[in-house]
């Protein structure tokens, strides 16, 4: 509905649609991604196979999963995640794009600001275990917890 609104340049059903949508993911919560992984994924490749008009909605995706801490959490959901950032640069840019928006924020407790040394994405999320491995959301290198303290970006 929302590609089909943008194609005949229905500004107000388009944005019926995405407050249709928006009410939607504010129901999402880090269990529902950890259990609906499968679904997760697919929307959002879904939304970026559509493009240009679903670009609203692509940053509203990226933004909260960011903000639900998936990429930092443990299962399915995250690896899920990772191979869509693979095969959609796009999503990979965004959910940078949304680390970025939330370290302008003030940082919640325990999180700390890491810089991925292979491939320099910067994110904040925190990182409860030392001695659990941790991915990065952007490349997927796994390091443990004390290893990434030392990529640590102090400010
Ligand atoms: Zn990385």
């Amino acid at each position: 509905m929302y590609i089909m609104a943008d194609q005949w340049g229905i500004d107000a059903l388009k944005d019926l649609a995405y407050n249709k949508f928006e009410f939607d993911l504010a129901a999402w919560d880090l269990d529902f991604v950890k259990s609906e992984y499968k679904l997760v994924a697919e929307t959002v490749e879904a939304a970026y196979d559509a493009g240009e008009a679903t670009n609203k909605i692509c940053k509203t995706l990226a933004d909260k999963l960011v903000e639900l801490g998936v990429f930092a959490s443990e299962g399915c959901a995250r690896s899920a995640l990772i191979n869509v950032n693979a095969d959609y640069d796009d999503f990979g840019k965004d959910v940078i794009i949304a680390f970025g928006k939330r370290q302008g924020k003030n940082k919640s407790e325990g999180e700390k600001r890491f810089s991925c040394p292979e491939c320099y994405a910067t994110f904040q999320t925190a990182m409860p275990s030392s001695t659990r491995m941790y991915s990065c959301f952007c490349c997927g290198m796994e390091y443990s917890g004390t290893r990434w303290l030392q990529f640590e970006v102090k400010t």
